[in-house]
């Protein structure tokens, strides 16, 4: 359905001047693509997994820069920024009694550590962060606490919200009622043996104690054991470090406007990735997205406002790349902010917030979108990480929602590799994106007027 629809547009007539100048032609030359999947394939492979404030990241900085160059963006830069690196060691978990066997795991991000030799203990069963806050604290006292909430997939990715919750907050409920380590069935809707990390900070007074996902037969897998009725001793290795003030930094490109009294425009991502796989989905499409929909817009001709790309280089551990970026440019004018950061298949929505009087705004973007199978919405957009700041500020959003049915069977995971990457759908990204920063950057609107 997807492939016909792409291919139909693809093989559309061509424009009938070179350098396409309406809506139409932009969808045309975009639904062509090929920078964004370079840009993904490039930064997976030549530079691979990338977590933020490490010499990995460091690499994904200056490969950025020097392909940003390449592409021909002007006022190409890292700006640098210092934060603290939570680093992974050894993640090992053995059933002890009373069927030994191994379990796969994973710790999450800022993990306390169980020291090299490991620690032991009996498990406590919680079906969700529900049950884990409601249980007695002499059920979580010196024991593992294992929460098992079997996430499910829904379009729109807004299950993340509930059933990441016991990855957020459940290590830190389970240090509050004095467990000795936490294991969360992993956020990610798979059945595949690879654990999903992701982050999680530790609240206010809540000691650090080793936390970790299981993966999802694993957890199953521990579930059955435990429905057998005897004490379950585990044996878990969960090794890891923080690291105090380590280099990071964002990237920086642009596609300069010819009236900067109209605002800038930021198309954010980032660049930084998990450690277990190479980031394909999460977010190296995104920032392939996000350049190739800036150049195309701009083969329109130069836009009224400038096109901002930003590279962010921390967004996975607590978005200290969103908050460099604020604090060095929040009091320049923004006319608006998008983000791509949930993988790379199709645009299936297009959600605004943009000032009073806008609509007219929204309509021209609304139709240039629908031959792409996007449908408007009435929901209010609300951005990502990456633009938390500003949109906090006020500045309007513009979301393209992706479709995120299959997002959580990889995000966060060793299998978040290229190959999952479908090139059609990518493409299909690269055009609403495309036609969406053209219409924005060169509206008669004033947009910027927060
Ligand atoms: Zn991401």
């Amino acid at each position: 359905m997807l492939s016909a629809l792409l291919l139909g547009a693809a093989l559309a007539p061509a424009p009938a001047v070179a350098a396409p100048a309406d809506e139409a032609a932009i969808r045309v030359a975009a639904l062509q693509d090929d920078v964004a999947w370079d840009f993904a394939e490039g930064l997976t492979t030549e530079v691979g997994p990338r977590p933020a404030g490490t010499p990995q990241e460091a690499r994904a900085r200056d490969w950025a820069v020097a392909r940003l160059t390449a592409l021909g963006f002007k006022n190409v830069r890292a700006e640098p920024y210092t934060m603290p690196v939570w680093v992974r060691g050894r993640d090992q978990a053995n059933i002890l009694a009373p069927f030994p066997q191994a379990l796969v795991v994973a710790a999450l991000g800022n993990s306390g550590s169980t020291g090299e030799s490991g620690i032991e203990g009996e498990v406590a069963y919680f079906s969700s962060l529900a049950a884990l806050e409601a249980a007695p604290e002499d059920q979580v006292r010196g024991k593992i606490a294992f929460v098992d909430h079997g996430m499910k997939a829904t379009q729109d990715g807004s299950s993340y919200g509930y059933f990441g919750a016991a990855r957020r907050q459940g290590p830190s409920v389970a240090s509050k009622k004095g467990a000795i380590a936490i294991l969360i069935r992993s956020i990610g809707t798979d059945n595949h043996r690879v654990p999903h990390t992701g982050v999680q900070m530790w609240a206010e007074g809540a000691r650090p104690i080793p936390a970790g996902a299981l993966t999802v037969p694993d957890a199953e897998q521990l579930v059955r054991v435990l429905h057998r009725g005897q004490p379950v001793k585990l044996h878990l290795v969960l090794t890891s470090r923080m690291l105090k003030d380590q280099p990071s930094g964002n990237v920086i490109a642009e596609i300069p406007g010819t009236d900067p009294a109209a605002g800038i425009i930021v198309a954010a991502c980032h660049l930084d990735s998990w450690d277990q796989g190479t980031g394909a989905i999460d977010d190296a499409t995104g920032c392939g997205i996000v350049a190739a929909a800036a150049l195309q817009a701009a083969k329109a001709g130069q836009p009224r406002r400038t096109i901002r790309v930003l590279m962010a280089g921390a967004e996975e551990v607590g978005g200290d790349g969103a908050r460099a970026y604020f604090k060095a440019h929040g009091s320049e004018r923004h006319a608006l902010a998008m983000e791509s950061d949930f993988g790379a298949d199709r645009v299936w929505r297009v959600d605004f917030k943009l000032p009073e009087g806008h609509g007219m705004l929204s309509d021209r973007i609304g139709q240039a979108l629908a031959p792409l199978g996007v449908g408007a919405s009435t929901q209010q957009a609300g951005g990502g990480a990456d633009i938390a700041p500003l949109v906090k500020a006020g500045v309007p959003v513009i979301d393209l929602q992706q479709d995120g049915t299959r997002y959580f069977d990889i995000h966060h995971t060793p299998d978040d590799t290229l190959d999952k990457v479908d090139p059609l759908q990518l493409r299909q990204n690269v055009a609403a994106w495309a036609v969406t920063l053209h219409l924005a950057a060169n509206a008669e609107e004033s947009l910027a007027d927060n």
